[in-house]
């Protein structure tokens, strides 16, 4: 029950209260007509005994009657007895029990097996303490009939009827509550997506649905505003750090450069110079992520070719992938047009490399291929390094996640990735991984060719 939805718990209340209600009308309606059907053959036959003594005249001590009386009369059976109860006129039905006794002026029933009268023993003195018993008797099987036909009746439709109710009740509620259904289906997507700038449409009905939908629209106004807060204060607070840090990285530069410093000092300067550069790459990329939403704005979009920004990346990472001794194989025959940010996709080709370089094997190479494919711009960075364990692989694309911090980049973040699935995203793009641990790793990735 615990599990149960809400259509069907309304309905199963519903569905209940009606049969328990059905039930109680059901049963009024069978002992109601069971009494006022019994009533009115009691009156019944009274009202024929009393007919019937209209055929008997009393004179003195003896009386006569009529000729051409009927012993039976609309269902109605007349005997007539003397004083001591002895049969005189009439016959009985075969069933009925003959010793059944006189009873004066009350009605009543009597049964014998399955059959049942209506009994009216009426009782007229005449002469000197003489007199006469008229009992009337009809079967009271009619009624009994009525009855158990109305009952067969009910036990027939009643369980059709329940199921009805429940049905008719089922889909009206589901009917009834499929505006919840919706809102539920368009909130999950507002949340689960990255636009909290979206709004549930109003219901146009002013009910219990268009509340709710105002509420949550409420709710979404306060989430929005608090993640805008959030981002800028993100914003703010890396731009501020900005300039600290570069000063930082030129003053310790300074020193290891001019300085003259024991091999300690050197050593310690060096430590704050590593951290520095750890600081000025979290700083820029915290930037990066505070401004995205204005740097994915597709009105701001230019033509960028990726085949080029590729040559340059690599250029740049040249002296870096030197010091690894590690060669950069570019492969880029044409040019490869998309549109978008140019400065988001130099940092998606620029963290793929560094890292193919950082994770690279000293030694070892990294391929970078930009082809067009049909409508598509597909490309690729592959290196023969370090490779990622299987059971990080899903995991490298979240935010500060790093698969094993002790190897590669001391100045390493895990924001890299991250920033990149984010740009692929915001250009209608998509980015995967293979990957084998000593073996190296291929990041593939396509974007939508400029039209
Ligand atoms: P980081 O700043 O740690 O490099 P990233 O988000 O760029 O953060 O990468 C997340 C993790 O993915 C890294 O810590 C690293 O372990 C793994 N990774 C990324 N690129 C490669 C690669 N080319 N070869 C091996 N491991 C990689």
């Amino acid at each position: 029950m615990r599990k149960c939805s809400i259509k069907m718990k309304v309905t199963l209340w519903y569905t209940g209260i009606l049969s328990v209600i059905l039930i109680l009308i059901t049963a009024a309606v069978i002992v109601y007509t069971n009494m006022t059907g019994l009533l009115a053959t009691e009156e019944e036959v009274q009202g024929a005994v009393t007919g019937f003594v209209g055929n008997i005249r009393f004179k003195n001590d003896t009386y006569y009657l009529d000729g051409d009386t009927e012993f039976y009369n609309d269902g109605v059976m007349f005997c007539v007895y003397d004083e001591s109860g002895k049969l005189l006129y009439g016959s009985l039905p075969v069933d009925f029990p003959v010793q059944t006794t006189l009873q004066s002026n009350t009605a009543r029933i009597v049964k014998n097996h399955n059959k049942e009268w209506m009994v009216y023993d009426g009782i007229y003195s005449y002469g000197q303490g003489k007199a006469l018993w008229v009992r009337g008797l009809t079967s009271i099987h009619s009624v009994e009939s009525f009855l158990s036909t109305v009952r067969k009746i009910l036990l027939i439709i009643f369980p059709g009827l329940v199921v009805l109710i429940g049905v008719v009740g089922y889909f009206m509620t589901k009917r009834a509550l499929k505006p919840v259904d919706d809102i539920c289906e368009r909130a999950d997507k507002i949340s689960g997506g990255d636009d909290l700038t979206q709004r549930l449409p109003l219901p146009k009905v002013q009910d219990e649905m268009y509340h709710l939908t105002v509420k949550f629209n409420e709710m979404f106004e306060r989430l929005q505003k608090s993640f805008e807060k959030e981002k800028q204060f993100a914003s703010d607070a890396s731009h501020e750090l900005r300039t600290p840090v570069a000063v930082l990285m030129s003053q310790c530069e300074y020193l290891l450069e001019h300085g003259e410093l024991t091999e300690d000092q050197r050593q310690e300067a060096e430590v704050i110079m590593r951290q520095a550069k750890k600081m000025s790459s979290l700083v820029s990329q915290m930037l990066m992520i505070a401004r995205e939403e204005r740097m994915a704005d597709p009105s701001q979009f230019e033509d960028v070719d990726m085949g080029m920004l590729a040559e340059i990346v690599a250029e740049e990472l040249e002296f870096a992938a030197a010091k690894k001794e590690i060669s950069i194989h570019v492969d880029v025959r044409e040019e490869c047009f998309v549109r978008g940010d140019q400065t988001l996709f130099m940092r998606f080709l620029m963290n793929l490399i560094q890292n193919a370089i950082v994770y690279g094997r000293k030694g070892g190479n990294v391929w970078i291929r930009i082809t067009e494919e049909g409508e598509k711009i597909q490309g690729e960075v592959r290196d023969d390094g370090i490779g990622i364990g299987e059971e990080h692989l899903d995991k490298i694309w979240d935010r500060f996640y790093r698969a094993d911090p002790s190897r590669g980049k001391e100045e390493g973040t895990g924001l890299g990735l991250s920033m990149v699935k984010w740009i692929a995203k915001v250009h209608n793009g998509e980015i995967h991984v293979e990957s084998s641990l000593g073996k190296g790793s291929r990041f593939f990735f396509w974007f939508p060719k400029k039209r």
